[in-house]
Formats: C-alpha cells, structure tokens, sequence
C-alpha cells in the first residue's frame, strides 16, 4: 500500500479565499464566537467529572452534538499490558473493540497527537492493521482522534461517517482538537482520582484491621478457656482474610504430631462439632509432613493458592481445600501450632494476609500461653477431665448465679462399679485405661455447658447447669446406659452408679450438695449397682452414715 501525503480538505481553499471583505469578516466573527460558545460549553460539560463512564459519554455527546457522526468509539488505553480497549461507543452494536499497542506506523500517528483520518484521500486504508485486523474494520471509523497526556496516550476517540456525508471542516477539526485536549486532562483527573479511592480504600482496610486487631488483643485478655480463645482466634482469622473456613493445629508432645484443635466453617456443623469436641479425629501431621508439617518445622509461612498438583499437600478434614494459607504459631520463641485458613472467597490469599494472619497469632501468643498453663493446672493428667479443685470453684460459681438469678442446676456423683476388680484381675495398666476411656466417654456424651471433673480415684463429678432433678435424671440415664459401650480387649462389660442432688432442694451450700449427691450414689450402690439415684430426705439415716464411711 502506498502511503499518500494527507492534505486537510480545507487548508488550500483556505489560502485561497483570504477574503478582507468587511461582511466577510463581520460573519467570521461571529462564526468565531461561536465556536468560543461551544468549546468554553464543553470545557464547563467536562471539566467536574469525576465518574469516567459519565466522562467516555459526555465526550461522545459533545462530539456527536457537533458533528453528527453515525458512529463513535472512545478508548482507554492500558499501559499496563499495551493495550486500547473501547469504553464507550455509539452506534456500533456494544461490540467491545481491543487491540494491541504496535510499535509500527499507527502508534507513531497516534503519537503525533493530532486527529486524523483513516482513510487517504483516494479511500485506501492509511494502515495495515485496518485491513487485516477484522475487529478494527468493524469499528466503521473515519476519524481517529488520539488522547495524549504529558507525552503519553491515555486514549482514542474514532468517530465514523457524518450524517450529512460533508468532509469535515476546519472549526470541526478545532473543535475536536481541543475536545481530545480537554478530554485528556478530564480522563486524566478521573484515573488519578480513581487511583487516590483506591489507595484511600487500602488505608482505610489497613485502619480497619488495625483496629479490628486492637480489638482482637483486648477480647483475647478476657478468655481463659484453651478451647474458647483458639476458636475466637480462628473465627477473627477467617473473617479478615475473608477465607470459608479454617482450622489451628497444636502439637501433641507425647504423639510428636500436630493434631487438630479447633476447626471452623465446615458445611457439615454437626461433624465440625465433632471435631471440636474431640469425637472425631483428624489427620494429623507429623513435623515436616504436609503443609502444617513443613510450616511448623520450617516456622515459615505458606501460602498455596492453587493447591492442585501440590506435591505436600495433604487434606486434613475431608472438605475441598482450593487454596491455603498456613502460619506457624509461636508462643515467646517456640513454635507451638499452625493456624490454616483455607478458599478464599473471591481471591487470592496475599501478603497482607500473611501479615495479618501474623499480627493475630502474635497477639494471641501471650493469650495461648496463659490459657495452656492454666489448662494444664485445671486438668487431670490421666482423664483429661478438670481436676477437683478446679469443679469446686466452678460449683461456686453457678452457685452464686443461680442464687443470684434464682436457677436451679443438678450435680451428679460417679462411681464405676466394681473398679477394684478390674485392677485386681488386669492389672493397673488396665485400670488406668479404664478411666481416660472413662473421661473421653463423659466428656463426649454431655452438653457444652456441663462441666465434668475427676472427683477422685475413680469418681467422677458432674455440673448441669439450669437443669432439675427430673431433666438431670434423663441426662444421667444417657451415660448410665451408654457406658457399657466402653469396651477394652478382654475386659468384663463395665457398669457405674449414680447419685443426683439439685440446689437449692438438696442443699444450699456446695458442701451439702456433694454429700448429698455422695448419699445418693451410695443408696444406687446398694440398690444393686448399674442404677441412678435422687437425692431424698427417705434415703434411710443408715445408708448416709455408711456413705460417709
Ligand atoms: P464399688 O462398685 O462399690 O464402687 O466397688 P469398687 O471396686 O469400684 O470400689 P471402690 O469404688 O471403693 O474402688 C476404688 C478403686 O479404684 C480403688 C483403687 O485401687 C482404684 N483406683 C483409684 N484411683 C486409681 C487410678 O488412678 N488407677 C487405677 N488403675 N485404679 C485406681
Ligand atoms: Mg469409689
Ligand atoms: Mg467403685
């Protein structure tokens, strides 16, 4: 293709017509002030917008109203990826146009940053690109005007044929001239303002977090349960990197393996109770094994946004992991854990997620640290169960609410029956799986709310709170009947006895009450074993003293 000179229509008649006659000059005046009229109009249409779509169609509106094109495309050009996309257009059927930057002829017209046609003077397309790229002879353009903005192009304007088929003339050509010029400026201000809302939004996430961990390090001061402050910390983790769920995993010293401790946002809530509640196991990961593995030895972050075709990647709880992010816990310089969230809602999991991740579980460490220790003095070492001491404070507790709030609540005396034989004929060893078997068996078949402990060697003690003889009766009857199931190797089936006391009927001081819920299981014993029985004021003077024996 030969590339003709491009002659503007009117520039030889121009010269050839510079006419002094006075009317001549009185119209050209006024056609001048005319033309001021409608570029000082769109300066003001164009100048407050703020909004780019509403910029693209005002810029188009004020080209169409002056020139009366059939069709009209403005585009935006990408730096990023060099590339023009249409944001705008008229009369093109909403078809979206893009096409490449092109170092060749074309990028160096646009750079000129003057308009011009598309076609030489004779109809032949002035670039290849028209010919071959298909998209681009469908924008139907005549015109292209480009947007240039400090040396740079931010955008195109193409406008096709005119309504009344005439060239376009010299105030047209002005008139789009300064259109494009007072369009870069308006484009301009709207990305930067675009750009200035963005980064304020980061500010404002940033300011959000801060405060949200601020908020986070306050609450955690508050909670003293192990299990309750790693469930608030997984809940906070989840929702501020917006992941559907997650879990915290705690090395097991004695296992040597990371075992899940607490687990959130399962679809399935009755399994994740389960997990919770330590009814259900999870996978667990010894150091170095899986992600959790790898991140507790290397005490590194990982973040996996893709976990398919992830060679250490290990499913932990049966649910579809898309993508992980998995931050060691620390508590002072020990690792002691590793908090996963995992799928994302909408994303990726960035850095600012490691960091906030980081920011959480550091805050928690202290909190962590002081809950452990307190757990380790509350629990019985053997059942797992709170230990006496423990049981009694908490008696005390729900004592003086109930008082307060004028509550009942029932405790439950324990005794397994005919212990002494089972050490006796298996074996200490045996006895003693016996009773962790015995606590995971109370622990798993009550309620969150009640509270279990091993009373002594192998009593146990439990709290419902809120509940009267006769709903305590039935609870009691759930464990009576169920604690046979514990069945270990070639141990006889195994029975216990049960003796209820409710405040305040039975007692108003803790003291009265454990003697009387003592009182009760005796009389259970003596009824035969394998039985529950109420506290009662008939329970025969005999039956106490021997209790109390
Ligand atoms: P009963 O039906 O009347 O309760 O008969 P029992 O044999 O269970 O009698 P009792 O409750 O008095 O027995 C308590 C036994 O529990 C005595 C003791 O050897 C045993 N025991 C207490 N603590 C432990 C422990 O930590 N480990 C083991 N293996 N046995 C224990
Ligand atoms: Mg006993
Ligand atoms: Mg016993």
């Amino acid at each position: 293709m030969t590339k003709s000179k491009l002659v503007l229509p009117w520039t030889e008649s121009m010269t050839m017509n510079g006419s002094t006659n006075e009317t001549d000059s009185v119209e050209s005046l006024r056609q001048r002030i005319s033309e001021m009229e409608n570029l000082l109009h769109a300066n003001r249409m164009l100048c407050n917008i703020l909004d780019p779509m509403e910029l693209y169609s005002t810029i188009a509106g004020l080209v169409r109203g002056q020139l009366k094109v059939s069709t009209l495309c403005v585009f935006v050009y990408h730096h990023d990826i060099e590339k023009f996309e249409s944001v705008y257009s008229h009369g093109l059927n909403d078809l979206v146009f893009t096409f490449n930057k092109n170092d060749g002829p074309l990028w160096q017209k646009i750079l000129q940053k003057e308009p011009f046609p598309v076609n030489d003077t004779s109809g032949n397309p002035i670039f290849k690109e028209f010919s071959e790229n298909y998209t681009l002879k469908e924008l139907n353009s005549e015109w292209w005007i480009p947007f240039i903005m400090k040396e740079e192009v931010i955008g195109l304007l193409t406008i096709g044929e005119k309504d009344n088929t005439h060239p376009i003339d010299e105030i047209e050509y002005g008139y789009i001239k300064h259109i494009a010029t007072q369009a870069s400026i308006c484009i301009n201000a709207c990305t930067l303002n675009l750009k200035r809302q963005k980064e304020r939004q980061k500010l404002d996430k940033i300011l959000q977090n801060l405060s949200l961990l601020n908020n986070i390090g306050r609450a955690m001061t508050y909670i003293s349960d192990l299990k309750t402050l790693l469930q608030y910390i997984l809940r906070k983790a989840i929702r501020i990197t917006k992941a559907e769920k997650g879990s915290i995993m705690l090395l097991d010293p004695d296992k040597n393996q990371l075992v899940v401790s607490v687990i959130e946002g399962l679809e399935d809530s009755d399994y994740q109770e389960k997990i919770n509640n330590k009814q259900v196991e999870c996978k667990s990961f010894k150091p170095g094994e899986g992600v959790a593995g790898q991140v507790f030895q290397e005490a590194k972050p990982i973040v996996l946004n893709n976990t398919e075709g992830e060679d250490n990647f290990i499913e932990a709880d049966s649910s579809f992991v898309r993508s992980i992010a998995c931050i060691p816990m620390f508590v002072y310089n020990d690792v002691i854990g590793v908090i996963n969230v995992t799928n994302k809602r909408e994303d990726h999991f960035t850095e600012v997620d490691v960091e906030m991740l980081k920011a959480v579980t550091d805050q928690a460490a202290v909190a962590i640290n002081k809950a452990q220790l307190r757990e380790m003095a509350v629990t019985d070492f053997l059942t797992g169960l709170y230990i006496r001491r423990y049981f009694m404070s908490r008696l005390q507790d729900e004592l003086l609410r109930s008082d307060r709030y004028n509550k009942v609540f029932s405790i439950v005396m324990i005794d397994i029956d005919k212990f002494k034989s089972v050490n006796d004929t298996y074996g200490h060893t045996a006895g003693d799986q016996v009773l962790k078997a015995a606590g995971n068996f109370f622990k798993t078949n009550i309620r969150q709310v009640d509270i279990v402990a091993r009373y002594g060697g192998e009593e146990f003690m439990i709290l419902f709170p809120e509940t009267d003889k006769e709903a305590a009766y039935v609870l009691a009857e759930r464990l009576r009947k169920g604690f046979p199931q514990i069945r270990l190797d070639i141990l006889p089936e195994l029975s216990i006895s049960l003796g209820i006391s409710t405040y305040p009927e039975d007692g108003k001081d803790i003291k009265t009450l454990i003697k009387n819920a003592d009182i009760a299981m005796y009389s259970a014993k003596q009824r035969g074993r394998n039985k529950i029985v109420n506290f009662s004021k008939h329970i025969s003077p005999k039956t106490r003293k021997m209790s109390l024996s």
